[in-house]
Formats: C-alpha cells, sequence, structure tokens
C-alpha cells in the first residue's frame, strides 16, 4: 500500500506554526510572513503563483503543503444581499456561513462546530445534536473562501476605470455566531481568532472580531488572557429558573457566575462592554417583569443589550414576540439607561438568519434519548 503523506494545510496554520514549519527547512521567520500574505490576504492557493517566493522554496511547499477549504455544496443569495454558504466538512456533515452587508460594514456569521452540544430549544443547531469540533483551517476556510468570492465579485462587477472595491462589500467584521459553541472547541478557535487579528492575515482590530457564546465560564477567562476579542454573551433570560431551560449550561455556570465572568473578561478589556444577546419568545421571556429583571444586571455589568427576534423553524414549537411587544421591551430598558439594540433579521428567505443555520450535522451524542424532553413544549406549558 502506498504511504499517505499528510499535508500541512495552511490556513489552519497561525503564525508561530507556520515559522516553525518553515524554520525546519531552513527558512526566515519573513518567508513565513510573506506566505501567510499569499495565502491570507491575497487569497492565493496555487504556489506557483506565488511569485515573490524562490522557486525550491515553492517546490517545498507543493510537496508539503496545501491550502484547502471544505467543499461548498450549496450557495444562496438572499434578495436584502445576504449571502450563504454550506461547506461539506465530511461524513455527512456541513456547516454554513453567512455574509450580511450593511451600509458601513459587511459581517461574516462563521461556524466553530458541526452541530452544538448545549442544546438550546430555540436552536436549529442546538436540535441536531453534535458530531464534532471544526479544525482551525475549517474555520478559518470559511472566512477565505467568503472573503476570494466577495472579491471576485466586485471585480467582475467594476467598470474599467471605475473606483476600486466598494468597502462595504468586503469583510470588516467576523462573529462567531454560526453553528455551534465557539469556547468549547478553544485550542482550534483561539488559533483561527489569531489568524483573524494577524497583520499579515486578515489584519482585523479586536473589536471588530466577536465571539459569541452561551456562558462557558472558565473558557472565557481564558479568552480574556489570550485574545480577548468583543463578547457577546447570549443570555437570553434574567433569572436562573428560566435560563436553566433556555440555556442548558446555565445549569452547570449559573448566572451569578456568569456576570462576573463578565466583569472579569472587562478587565482585561477595560474598554469595552459585554454584549448580552436576548431572543425575544413569545410569552416565555419577553414579559415586563423580565425587562425588569434585565436591568438589575446591567447595574451589574457594563453591556448593552441586543434583542433578537426569534427565528422560527419547524420543530421548536416557540413564537416570536410580536414587534410591538419588542419594542416595550426595549423601551423599559432603555428608560432605565440601558443601551438597547433591536436585532434586524436579514436572509431569513434563505434560512441564513440567526439560528436558522441548519447545516447537516450526524448526531453523535443521540440528543433524543439525552433530552428527550427538551421540545420547546416543556418551557410555554409552564410559562404559556
Ligand atoms: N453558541 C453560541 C454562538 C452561536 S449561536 C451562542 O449561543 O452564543 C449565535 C446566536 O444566535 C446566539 O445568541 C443564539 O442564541 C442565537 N440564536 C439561536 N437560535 C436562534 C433563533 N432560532 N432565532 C434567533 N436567534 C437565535
Ligand atoms: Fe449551541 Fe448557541 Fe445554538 Fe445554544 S444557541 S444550541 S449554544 S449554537
Amino acid at each position: 500500500m502506498p504511504t499517505v503523506i499528510a499535508r500541512h494545510n495552511l490556513l489552519g496554520m497561525d503564525t508561530a506554526a507556520l515559522t516553525e514549519l518553515v524554520a525546519q527547512w531552513g527558512g526566515k521567520p519573513f518567508r513565513a510572513k510573506q506566505l501567510q500574505r499569499w495565502v491570507h490576504q491575497r487569497g492565493v492557493s496555487n504556489f506557483d503563483d506565488m511569485t515573490d517566493l524562490a522557486r525550491d522554496f515553492r517546490q517545498t511547499l507543493h510537496k508539503h503543503c496545501e491550502v484547502s477549504v471544505p467543499p461548498v455544496s450549496t450557495e444562496h443569495h438572499s434578495a436584502d444581499g445576504t449571502r450563504k454558504w454550506l461547506f461539506d466538512v465530511g461524513m455527512g456533515n456541513a456547516v454554513e456561513a453567512v455574509f450580511i452587508p450593511e451600509d458601513d460594514r459587511g459581517t461574516l456569521c462563521i461556524s466553530s462546530q458541526a452541530g452544538c452540544t448545549v442544546a438550546c430549544p430555540f436552536c436549529s443547531t442546538g436540535y441536531q445534536g453534535f458530531n464534532r469540533n471544526l479544525t482551525t483551517a475549517e474555520i478559518i476556510g470559511q472566512l477565505w473562501h467568503a472573503r476570494r468570492e466577495l472579491q471576485r465579485d466586485i471585480t467582475a462587477a467594476r467598470l474599467p476605470g471605475s473606483e476600486p472595491a466598494a468597502p462595504e462589500r468586503v469583510v470588516s467584521n467576523v462573529v462567531m455566531m454560526g453553528m455551534g459553541e465557539p469556547l468549547l472547541n478553544y485550542d482550534q478557535v483561539l488559533a483561527a481568532l489569531r489568524l483573524m487579528l494577524d497583520d499579515n492575515a486578515y489584519g482585523l482590530s479586536r473589536r471588530r472580531v466577536t465571539v459569541s457564546t452561551s456562558g462557558v465560564v472558565p473558557i472565557m477567562d481564558r479568552l480574556a488572557r489570550d485574545c480577548p476579542v468583543a463578547l457577546a454573551v447570549s443570555l437570553h433570560a434574567p433569572n436562573d429558573e428560566l435560563r436553566d431551560r433556555l440555556v442548558p449550561l446555565n445549569r452547570k455556570h449559573p448566572l451569578r457566575e456568569l456576570l462576573d465572568a463578565c466583569n472579569r473578561y472587562l478587565e482585561h478589556a477595560p474598554r469595552d462592554f459585554i454584549t448580552f444577546e436576548y431572543i425575544m419568545l413569545d410569552g416565555i421571556n419577553d414579559a415586563d417583569e423580565h425587562a425588569r429583571q434585565l436591568i438589575e444586571i446591567a447595574r451589574q455589568v457594563r453591556c448593552k443589550f441586543n434583542l433578537i427576534p426569534f427565528n422560527p423553524f419547524p420543530q421548536s414549537g416557540l413564537k416570536r414576540s410580536s414587534q410591538a411587544r419588542v419594542r416595550l421591551f426595549a423601551q423599559i430598558l432603555m428608560d432605565a439607561g440601558v443601551v438597547t439594540t433591536v436585532r434586524k433579521t436579514r436572509g431569513d428567505d434563505i434560512a441564513a438568519a440567526c439560528g436558522q443555520l441548519a447545516g447537516d450535522v450526524k448526531d453523535r451524542t443521540r440528543i433524543e434519548q439525552r433530552l428527550p424532553n427538551r421540545a420547546a413544549i416543556d418551557i410555554t406549558q409552564e410559562h404559556g
């Protein structure tokens, strides 16, 4: 049998790893930087096109390395300009990335896991169970691919002699709000974040990269030390009793612990604030009393609130709060001086809105057996 030699996928290597690899071949650190710029900044995957690299270095790269993105199985364009890619990550699993253009920025939402173990009852990813963590190359591959596609479109649409790329069309912000819980895949996510911030790779500023977490307290502390990017915390409930059911991880890390972890995080990012995400579920967590309890929370942590209209999906059995209710809820918070925004729903015609990212997950956790009663009816019966 011929021996298969695994190639290094350069998309998954942060500066330290790449510098070490290049050093093994006798190369200086600046070679690694040059290579990184070709791969990440210019989106080049063919080593022959990396014209300022010495020929023997390119040959070594051919022999030992690759730039490999998971194949895209489908791609959708929404009427509002949102784009969605479904990446095939093998063994029947697929993950999604979504690009949302706005007037002053372009935000790419990417996935960190095939599925999720946290199993929030309002989330279609949670419903599908969990298969595996994505590798750094698979996480960065989503960004690499999206940037390349968007830049290609811009170039194609550009008239001869016209101004270069409209800046709002390229990726200016990355949010880890796709499928999966990023802090439960910490090592791979951390290497990906470092590449996003690296000047030789994507050069994004710390505040333009957001990790969203359901509240993995010990890992929030590690992220604060290692790479304090903007942090969004999926709060969704103002007390433990309700949060235990909406975000099951709360049973392990209750609100008190979570809020303390938020404050410790802010010690590492003194000019920042935590964004609390709060999904608006009709008759579940959208009463005036809930808003009043949130005000108490807002007094304890430097934060702003982002109210997210629930995006329904067939199995959830849950309903979105009415627009009027969301407005009133937001008003209660704002009257108390809490900065509050309501998220616009984008791309829902192509199921690309938050929580509709379903991808495909071959569940290995037997979620049906683990959580037989997790159907949202559980919640509605007690609170509806
Ligand atoms: N696991 C992380 C990141 C991925 S989920 C987390 O939970 O924070 C990203 C965001 O989408 C979270 O705030 C999540 O609560 C929200 N979300 C999940 N399902 C949703 C749905 N059906 N409608 C609207 N938002 C949803
Ligand atoms: Fe997992 Fe986030 Fe979905 Fe909860 S909301 S199941 S933590 S992806």
